[in-house]
């Protein structure tokens, strides 16, 4: 089935009879947002409105919004629910299945010695069962304690991936995640891509260390540091921002606590800072890397 069948289907079972509903969508799935909004239409909404900033996890919940125009109810597209965010209007979570060729997905996860922990993002944890059932005890599965689902993966907990075993492999069509694992959890980390290919995220894990360092080296020179916080409702951390601005000024370093929704380099042109430290979303450290990988983060 393709994707936009299945968003199609996934959608056609959600009850919109009569209410407004706003829509959120992720990136990857935005050539579809015509299709998203005419099936709800079909299926008796009685106004849609389709937030089209850009959108990468459930963290970034746009409930408050979604009242403030009207809505009814919020569809969120592409993703289940985050940890325990509090909802000002009914939230329904739409994550999409997506294919992978499971022959080769078992045939390269049986080339794999010893124990294996599983995970993978929400879009093959379907998966994940029949895998564990196939394989039998090579295959270990973990929960999180942000991500909803067993054996999900998110870039902000590797959780999933935390039971005893020898190596871990994530299921995903990028290598962001089995970055995180792997620095979260330090064992070997393999991504397995849709297609069946490993790729080990070990050498991409020493470039961004790398890349990190370098960046540390330059902020200890800073007088003066941004502590930034991201204002999505899963992402906002005062309780780090403050933890970093006693470790600064312990260190006679000036910093203060800026906020912003979305971290863009050009929102900060101008300003008077040598250095940021970023509290939201971990991919906001990784992504810069991504040109100079052959998967992208
Ligand atoms: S990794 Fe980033 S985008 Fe994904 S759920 Fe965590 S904070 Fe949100």
């Amino acid at each position: 089935m393709s994707t936009v069948e299945r968003v199609m289907e996934e959608l056609q079972q959600v009850d919109v009879s009569g209410k407004r509903v706003a829509v959120q969508i992720p990136e990857g799935l935005k050539q579809y947002a015509g299709i998203v909004i005419d099936v709800l239409r079909a299926g008796g909404a009685e106004e849609v409105i389709l937030f089209i900033d850009p959108n990468y996890g459930a963290c970034d919940i746009r409930d408050s919004e979604a009242k403030r125009v009207g809505a009814e109810v919020l569809i969120h597209l592409g993703h289940s629910s985050f940890g325990k965010i509090i909802h000002e209007i009914p939230v329904i979570y739409v994550p999409i299945t997506l294919d992978l060729d499971l022959q080769k997905i078992m045939g390269a996860l049986r080339e794999i010695k010893g124990r294996i922990a599983l995970c993978s993002t929400v879009h093959y944890t379907k998966y994940i069962e029949k895998i564990r059932r196939a394989l039998g005890d090579k295959i270990v599965v973990g929960k999180g304690t942000l991500a909803a689902i067993e054996g999900q993966v998110l870039g902000c907990d590797s959780g999933a991936c935390s039971a005893d075993a020898d190596v871990n492999v994530v299921i995903t069509d990028g290598i962001f995640h089995g970055i995180l694992v792997k620095m979260q959890t330090g064992r070997k980390t393999f991504v397995l891509t849709p297609a069946g290919e490993l790729i080990d995220v070990g050498p991409y894990v020493e470039d961004y260390l790398r890349q990190r360092e370098t960046a540390k080296i330059l902020a200890g020179r800073a007088k003066r540091v941004g502590v930034v916080i991201a204002t999505k409702k899963g992402q906002i951390n005062m309780v780090a921002a403050r933890k970093i601005m006693g470790i600064l000024g312990e260190k006679g370093v000036r910093a203060d606590i800026l906020a912003c929704d979305y971290f863009l380099p050009e929102y900060v042109k101008g300003m008077p800072y040598d250095a940021y430290v970023f509290t939201g979303c971990p991919r906001v450290a990784i992504s810069p890397l991504r040109r100079r990988w052959k998967y992208g983060a």
